[in-house]
């Protein structure tokens, strides 16, 4: 049965890319060996290293000013490995809008004098605190944001203004244009919105990661990376490949903005219906809605869990929602299309209608 898949990650991939890999898997381009299975010093692997880099630069708009990095271990190594190498003053301020954002502040703070300057903990982060009202500190080596809170629903939309930004970007990466050059370093597991988990991406500016903390693993130096081209090891090679292909299909599709575009879209339609419906809520604050994640309940658990079951019955699965929020949540990442959204809301409809 052919299902929409509404996960949160690892999520949804672009059939393109799934058909590509299929069709390649057992002989790629002629080598006679499958993408995984051969050397990432080969020259197979090198081109789909350099394309995949050559296009991730290419859809966001990315200088040379900044290095592009594949590396592994999620974005929660990214926790570490930002402090460990960006702490230089030694001083560094958190926004904290969700479960990820707070465990990148906790192991911050391992490493220096790490502040939490705005929390919207006490609202279970329904919202985005005000970036203009917030009092950076004097002096800090960055501010570190989650651009989109993956299990809480909320997004950005206007970005603080400080000299040095640091931003999560699972959830929302090549969702929306972004200005790279408004920050200092990028970072986003592949699972969401790029390939298969394994990956994680790092854009970060050169000139900024010359001096980690004295202790700082080297694996988790961007330096290392950078000077090795991320073939400091093995890197993830099939990972890689399969992110290739779907920047491919974005470039084909037209694009960042392209998408964007379609991803507003289906926010839309599906927040316009959740917000005219008798059965169905979504409690975060209207101006900071995820255009990625799309949480909401019924008026109670068990209709909640009723939903689920059915949904699922009927080719829309994985709706179930994270254990913190409860209810459900529609992960709409770039690769579910429109249909996927309309199917959600037409099966919304009707249990809305069969459960007054
Ligand atoms: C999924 C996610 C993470 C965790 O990523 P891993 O790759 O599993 O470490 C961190 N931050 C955000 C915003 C996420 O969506």
């Amino acid at each position: 049965m052919k299902v929409y898949n509404f996960s949160a990650g690892p999520s949804m991939l672009p059939e393109e890319a799934k058909l590509a890999v299929q069709r390649d898997f057992l002989d790629y381009n002629g080598s006679g060996m499958s993408v995984v299975e051969m050397s990432h010093r080969s020259k197979w692997y090198d081109e789909i290293h350099e394309e995949a880099q050559s296009l991730i630069r290419e859809l966001m708009g990315i200088s040379d000013d900044y290095y592009v990095l594949f590396l592994q271990g999620g974005a929660s190594t990214q926790f570490e490995a930002v402090p460990l190498n960006l702490l230089v003053k030694g001083k560094a301020d958190y926004i904290v809008t969700g479960n990820f954002a707070n465990k990148a502040f906790k192991e911050a703070c391992k490493y220096g004098d790490i502040a939490c300057v705005a929390s919207s903990k006490e609202a279970n982060y329904t919202y985005i605190p005000d970036v203009d009202k917030i009092e950076f500190r004097e002096g800090t080596d960055y501010v570190h944001i989650t651009t989109n809170n993956t299990i809480f629903g909320t997004r950005y939309t206007k970005l603080p203004n400080v000299p040095h930004l640091v931003a999560d970007m699972s959830s929302n990466i090549m969702s929306e244009v972004m200005d790279v050059n408004k920050f200092d370093l990028i970072y986003a597991g592949a699972q969401k919105n790029i390939g298969p988990s394994g990956l994680t991406l790092v854009i970060v500016k050169k000139d900024i990661i010359g001096s980690p903390l004295p202790f700082c693993p080297t694996m988790l130096k961007y330096s290392t990376q950078a000077e090795a081209n991320s073939l400091y090891n093995t890197p993830c090679t099939f990972a890689t490949y399969m992110a290739m292909l779907t920047f491919r299909w974005l470039k084909k599709l037209g694009g960042v903005k392209a998408i964007q575009e379609i991803n507003e879209y289906k926010a839309k339609l599906l927040y316009d219906f959740i917000d005219n419906s008798s059965l169905f809520t979504n409690s975060v604050n209207p101006a900071d809605r995820s255009i990625m994640n799309v949480p909401f309940v019924t008026p109670s658990k068990e209709m909640d869990a009723k939903f689920i079951k059915e949904a699922e019955a009927n080719g829309l699965v994985t709706l179930k929602g994270h254990k913190l929020v409860g209810g459900m949540r529609a992960s709409i990442y770039n690769a579910m299309p429109v249909e996927g959204v309309e199917k959600l809301i037409a099966f919304m409809k009707k249990f809305e209608a069969e459960n007054k």
